[in-house]
């Protein structure tokens, strides 16, 4: 399950595997099955990850 968290009025779903924030529920989760299931992070997902400081 991705983990949802809303920052200056935005909404962002994040992977729990990796800590990667998307803007979209889909892409979060894909990135959270992956990174379950192959222990690392792909290039092709977390390219459209968002940066959160
Ligand atoms: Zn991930």
């Amino acid at each position: 399950m991705t983990k949802e968290l809303t920052k200056n009025n935005n909404k962002y779903y994040i992977c729990e595997e990796c800590g990667f924030a998307y803007k979209d529920n889909q892409t979060a989760a894909k990135c959270e099955n992956w990174c379950r299931e192959k222990h690392s992070c792909n290039t092709e997902i977390t390219k459209d990850a968002v940066k959160l400081d």
